[in-house]
């Protein structure tokens, strides 16, 4: 068998942050060129890991904090720039394959838009921009001839469960869910800052750990499935497995399930995307099944964490609501944060910002993005 190409260089938005740092690590070993890395605020660490990477191009979200980038490359041969249409330069560029999504949050969507209509391989962590405008996400893929590769450990799961399938065939994908730090939390009334960011099997940015305690990050994740696969949230299940070794399952409608399993480790998701579809030497080893010992399964507490129930509906209304979901969260979660409102706050930020949501039928990108604001707006 001859050895696969690799794709192309990489643009990787969001290069400084977790999925980022996994992403340069798979690079490297992969020995894959990268043209471009991105970051929002953090110019020194930034222009640290363009030289590292051997990147030709730098670029910083804020663009008030161009010139200290510029000063912080002066010399190195790696470009810089700043601002979001840079963002979308970046991920469009000629010279780039395939773009890793790994800003978190919706700002990563008109990059990933960009990149799906420039047609460059489409490895997506940044969930959100697919659950706010999913439908629009898909299009631009289809108008540019981009391929997605799903990088969120649970969708690359399903994604290689169903190569070789058609989605008529599926009874029903089964998302699994560590169930994060408060699985067997009783009151979350009080609960702290600190206790929500220890997660219990995953090592992630602070926005993605404080949605995997409120269980909101499965919750997007429901929406995320229906948009990536195209099977009705109704047919997605959420099951809590708190060894988070079954990364996710397809139950096709002979009552066949196929899982795929690994190591809580996103490299492997990462490395996946990039290398799809061969699988190829990467630094995870197999679980070791014997020293494992049991993987077990159970029903989410929907009474202890509404938010799944507030994504189903989200997705069922369709709409602008699951926009609206995802702005809520993401300005309540920055309150929470913050210290500004206690854990519980969130459900109930979320909750109001559906309930009071004015919605607008096949919104437009334009729709998306005011309803966005508007959202932030209020309920921030
Ligand atoms: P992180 O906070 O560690 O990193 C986020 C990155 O995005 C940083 O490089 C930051 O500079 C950049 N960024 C933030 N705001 C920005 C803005 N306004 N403009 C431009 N860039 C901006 O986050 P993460 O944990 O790496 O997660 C990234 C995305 O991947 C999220 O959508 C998350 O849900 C998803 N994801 C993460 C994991 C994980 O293991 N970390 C797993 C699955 C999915
Ligand atoms: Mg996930």
């Amino acid at each position: 068998m001859s050895e696969v190409v690799p794709v192309p260089a990489l643009c990787i938005l969001g290069a400084t942050g977790s999925i980022g740092a996994s992403t340069l690590d798979v690079a490297q070993r992969l020995g894959l060129p990268v043209y471009a890395v991105t970051a929002h605020r953090r110019v020194a660490e930034l222009a640290a890991c363009a030289v590292r990477a051997g990147a030709r191009l730098a670029v910083i979200g804020d663009p008030a904090l161009w010139p200290e980038l510029r000063r912080a490359l002066a010399g190195s041969g790696v470009a810089a720039a700043a601002g979001p249409q840079a963002l979308c330069e970046a991920a469009t560029a000629p010279e780039v394959g395939a773009v890793v999504a790994a800003i978190v949050g919706a700002a990563g969507l008109a990059p990933t838009i960009a990149a799906a209509r420039a047609g460059k391989r489409l490895c997506i962590a940044n969930k959100e921009p697919l659950v706010m405008a999913g439908p629009l996400v898909l299009a631009a893929a289809r108008a540019g001839g981009a391929q997605i590769v799903p990088v969120d450990s649970e969708h690359s799961a399903i994604f290689q469960c169903l190569e070789g399938h058609r989605v008529e065939e599926v009874a029903e994908l089964i998302l699994t869910a560590s169930g994060g730090p408060f699985r067997t939390v009783r009151d979350l009334s009080a609960v702290t800052v600190e206790q929500a960011l220890v997660h219990p099997t995953w090592s992630m940015g602070p926005k993605i750990t404080i949605d995997s305690a409120t269980l909101m990050n499965k919750s997007l994740e429901v929406i995320e499935a229906q948009v990536l696969f195209g099977v009705p949230a109704e047919r997605v299940r959420v099951l809590i497995h708190p060894q988070s070794i079954v990364h996710s399952m397809v139950a096709f409608r002979d009552g066949s399930v196929l899982a795929q399993l690994g190591l809580p480790d996103m490299r492997t998701p990462i490395q996946y995307a990039l290398t799809w579809p061969r699988h190829r030497p990467g630094p995870v080893p197999a679980p070791d099944f014997a020293r494992l010992g049991a993987l077990t399964f159970e029903e989410p507490d929907r009474r202890r964490f509404p938010s799944l129930d507030l994504a189903y509906e989200a997705a069922r209304r369709g709409g602008l609501a699951p926009a609206v979901l995802n702005a809520a969260n993401e300005v309540a979660v920055a309150a929470f944060l913050a210290g500004r409102v206690r854990f519980l706050d969130i459900f109930a930020i979320v909750e109001r910002a559906l309930r009071e949501l004015d919605d607008v039928a096949e919104p437009s990108l334009e729709d998306i993005l005011a309803a966005d604001a508007a959202t932030r707006a209020r309920y921030a």
